[in-house]
């Protein structure tokens, strides 16, 4: 086994952290246009849900993690919507944030700051409908390569609505609140320990994840993960989080799909496409700098072997069902096994091929 990493976080207080399924979804997206080596008789990605995350620190001071997507898809800027007009994606959303929090008694006026993980259309949900004391939180770099400029690209791919007349304020890891959390530059966001915002480039110019302190005594933590994956088998399993041999998939949303020795399966299926056991399922093929994408993932995996750190990421379709949401907090995730529970489902979605794989063994 190798050495496991060891990744101080200094003490603190909690956050109330929930997690809200803001309704979008996208389907239908080539699989090799996220991952590779490819997976027999798989062409699509899983569906990919789009989370965004409240927080609440002792204080009351009240922070969103992301948007997921606008319901009004008509406007998104125009950059984005030809994109979206040129791949066969089916994207659906039903409601804003904003709707879900008014639906649950919060008003906009309750939040302090929406933090943007990063620029994309599937983050960035719409702001424009939160009042204008609501400050906008943005990773280095953004407001040059996203904002209109002289050195921003032409076609801004955020409306103005979202941003103008508010404060955007990018994070620096340099500041008086800065600290390294693993070989993650973090900032400790509310100033309390509760809620630290990692630096994690690669899918995009200053793209952040983040980091919340869970329950103390002992110390557990949710990673926000953003989209530094798209499929946690780009994640797991891993040098330091091997399948077990004898995995449990009796939790599976449909037991019919229960397969007898997956980690040995696994094995074999790893070695059918040129992979290590320990490697990862699948190597990310898209971000905008593919040196940094890897480089993030293997900073992430050094936590993610951790029974005190839950890892959930934007798009994470395999923890759907078992993690409550919003307004439940999801603090006592790990009382409540939903690491556990969660952290080999992805499997299934691949199970067809890895009972092949078992059967012709
Ligand atoms: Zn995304």
């Amino acid at each position: 086994m190798p050495d496991f990493p060891s990744h101080t976080i200094p003490p603190g207080r909690t956050a109330k952290v929930c997690l809200i399924d803001t309704t979008a979804t996208i389907d239908n997206i080539p699989f090799a246009r996220l991952l590779e080596p490819p997976v027999e008789g798989v062409t699509r990605i899983p569906i990919l849900r789009t989370y965004s995350f409240f927080l609440e620190n002792s204080q009351g001071r009240k922070v969103l993690f992301d948007l997921g997507a606008r319901k009004d898809l008509q406007n998104l800027a125009p950059s984005v919507r030809s994109m979206l007009g040129t791949v066969e994606w089916i994207v659906k959303v039903e409601k804003d944030v904003l709707d879900i929090l008014q639906e649950n008694g919060y008003k906009g006026t309750d939040i302090e700051a929406i933090v943007w993980s990063h620029h994309h259309w599937d983050h960035i949900g719409n702001v424009a409908p939160f009042p204008k004391s609501v400050d906008l939180v943005v990773g280095p770099g953004f407001k040059e390569a996203y904002l209109p400029g002289p050195s921003a690209i032409d076609d801004n791919p955020i409306p103005a609505s979202d941003y103008m007349g508010r404060e955007m304020i990018e994070v620096d890891f340099n500041g008086p609140r800065s600290l390294k959390i693993g070989r993650m530059m973090a900032h400790d966001y509310f100033g309390d320990g509760s809620f630290y915002l990692l630096n994690t480039p690669g899918h995009s110019v200053g793209h952040l994840s983040a980091v919340v302190r869970t329950s103390t005594n002992p110390d557990t933590f949710v990673i926000l993960g953003a989209d530094a994956i798209h499929e946690t088998g780009e994640l797991r399993p891993s040098q330091y989080l091997p399948i077990p041999e004898t995995l449990n998939l009796a939790h599976l949303s449909n037991p019919q799909q229960n397969i007898l020795c997956p980690g040995h399966a696994v094995h074999q299926f790893q070695e059918s496409r040129g992979r290590k056991p320990t490697d990862a399922l699948f190597k990310p093929t898209a971000g905008y700098n593919m040196v940094d994408v890897r480089s993030t993932i293997e900073m992430l995996q050094e936590f993610d072997w951790n029974e005190n750190y839950f890892f959930i990421y934007a798009h994470d379709g395999s923890i759907k069902g078992i993690v409550e949401e919003f307004p439940i907090p999801l603090n006592d995730w790990k009382e409540k096994d939903w690491g556990l529970l969660t952290k080999w489902r992805f499997l299934e979605y691949y199970v067809p091929c890895l009972r092949s794989i078992a059967a012709s063994a």
